[in-house]
Formats: structure tokens, C-alpha cells, sequence
């Protein structure tokens, strides 16, 4: 999506209507929305999302849209700790019927063509892949190619496994489960070694995670066009 459309997109408001929440693991949460017909989006976009039901500070916070279009319904997922913010205290009252405002779809984390793409997820930063995966057994089209996601939580705490796992059952999709940095390399170098920069690169999850995988992507000369980033920040 151009500069333009995406600048068209974030000045582009929308009311959503909460439809429920629920837990995914021990501090992890996702919310529901109701989604308009005319909304759509890339899987891999993210929302800008406002609190209106109380005032906060920074009542504004971008969420990747964590369900695809096909889903048709809106889906974010965060963690919220024993100490939340404001914003994510905000967002534990609310109750059905209730509404959040949206602005967006943004940004240019998604799929573009048919290369051979690697998908690396740090922790939460699960989150917008779980789109593209949808969206692409939805689509029915992720046979012959080249895709391969690698999750990494220190903590063994998957979310989304069950989805992930039927995901690669129907698909030729491959998830790989990993809960160590070195474990996390070796098998970013083994795609290295195959596809090189003839390979796209998605990198999500907290900011330092984002940036420390991106440099040892470089430092395999792999170029910086080929690396595509949603770096979390607040984790
Ligand atoms: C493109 C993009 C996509 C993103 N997608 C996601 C996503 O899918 N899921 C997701 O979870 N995040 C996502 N993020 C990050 C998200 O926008 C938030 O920055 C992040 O969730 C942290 O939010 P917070 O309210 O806890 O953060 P902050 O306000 O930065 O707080 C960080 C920590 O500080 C403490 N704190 C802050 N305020 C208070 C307070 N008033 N009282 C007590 N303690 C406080 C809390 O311990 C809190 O956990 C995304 C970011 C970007 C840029």
C-alpha cells in the first residue's frame, strides 16, 4: 500500500463495536470487534486503536490486526501484566456493546508476491502473522511455495498453537516452535543458506528482539529491502 493510501487510511476513523474478550494464556488477551462490511485490510496491517468510553493519556495505541479480513470480524491480542498501563486497564472494562475507535488499516507488513518469504515471530509478535496464515488457508493458496514461520517465546507459552498447528496440517506451511536465540538462528541460517536475498524476511515482536534479528540478517548479507519490521514498542 502507497504513503498516500496508508495517510488516507489513518484520517479515516471508525467506531468498533466490542463483542467479547477472552484469555489466551496466563497474561495474554485478545479482543473482539465487530467488522464492518466496507473495512478490509492486508493481513499484516495494523489499526490504530483509541479508548472513548473514559479519559486517558495516550489513549491511542497501534494493534496488528491479529485475525484476517476472511475471518470477518476484528481480533487484537495483547499482554497485559499484573501493572497495566492505563490503556490496557481501559481496555479489561469493557463490556459488549461497547465501542473503540480505529483508524486505519496501515503499514506494509504483508505478503507482496510469491517469494520464498521467513516469518519470525518473537513473543506476541505472533500476532500479525496469525493473519497471514489465515488469510493464506483461506485463500487456499499456500501450496508450492516457500513459507516458514519460526516462533521464539523464552517461555514455551505458544499462543495461537492449536491454530497454527491445524494451519500447517492444511497448508504447505511449516511452524517451527523455539524457545532459544541460538535454536532461532540456526534455522534463519538454514533459509539463509537456501534462498539468500532471493527471500523475504518478516521480523515481529518487542522492539530489541526486532532489531537484534534484523542485525544478524545483515551481518549474513542479507540487504536491508529484503528485511520488513513491526517492532513493538512498550515490551
Ligand atoms: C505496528 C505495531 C503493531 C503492534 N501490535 C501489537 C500487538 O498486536 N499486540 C500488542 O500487545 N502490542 C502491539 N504493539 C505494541 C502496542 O502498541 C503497545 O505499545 C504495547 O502493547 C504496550 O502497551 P502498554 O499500554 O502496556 O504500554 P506502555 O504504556 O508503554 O506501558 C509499558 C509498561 O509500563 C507500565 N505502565 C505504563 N503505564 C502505566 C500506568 N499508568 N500504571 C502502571 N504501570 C504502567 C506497565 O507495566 C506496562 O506494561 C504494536 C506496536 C506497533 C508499532
Amino acid at each position: 500500500m502507497s504513503f498516500f493510501q496508508d495517510l488516507f487510511s489513518i484520517f479515516k476513523k471508525r467506531e468498533l463495536i466490542f463483542l467479547e474478550s477472552h484469555q489466551e494464556s496466563e497474561d495474554v488477551y485478545s479482543f473482539l470487534f465487530e467488522k464492518e462490511k466496507d473495512l478490509t485490510w492486508k493481513a499484516g496491517q495494523y489499526g490504530l486503536f483509541s479508548i472513548t468510553h473514559k479519559t486517558i493519556k495516550n489513549a491511542t495505541k497501534p494493534f496488528s490486526l491479529a485475525s484476517a479480513p476472511t475471518e470477518n470480524i476484528v481480533k487484537i491480542t495483547t499482554r497485559i501484566s499484573d501493572d497495566p498501563s492505563d490503556f490496557k486497564k481501559a481496555m479489561l472494562e469493557l463490556n459488549q456493546g461497547m465501542k473503540v475507535k480505529m483508524s486505519g488499516p496501515v503499514g506494509s507488513f504483508y505478503l507482496q508476491d510469491d517469494s520464498p518469504s521467513l516469518l519470525i515471530a518473537g513473543g506476541i509478535g505472533i500476532t500479525p502473522f496469525r493473519s497471514i496464515l489465515k488469510q493464506i488457508e483461506a485463500e487456499g493458496n499456500g501450496d508450492e511455495k516457500q513459507r516458514k514461520l519460526l516462533y521464539l517465546d523464552g517461555k514455551k507459552s505458544y499462543i495461537y498453537k492449536d491454530e497454527l498447528d491445524e494451519i500447517a496440517k492444511n497448508t504447505s506451511i511449516s511452524v517451527t516452535y523455539l524457545d532459544s536465540r541460538d535454536d532461532l538462528h540456526q534455522e534463519m541460517d538454514k533459509f539463509n543458506a537456501l534462498y539468500k536475498n532471493n527471500g523475504k524476511y518478516f521480523i515481529a515482536g518487542p522492539k530489541s528482539m526486532v532489531d537484534s534479528i534484523s542485525s544478524h540478517l545483515q551481518n549474513n548479507h542479507i540487504s536491508k529491502r529484503n528485511i520488513k519490521k513491526d517492532a513493538f514498542f512498550g515490551y
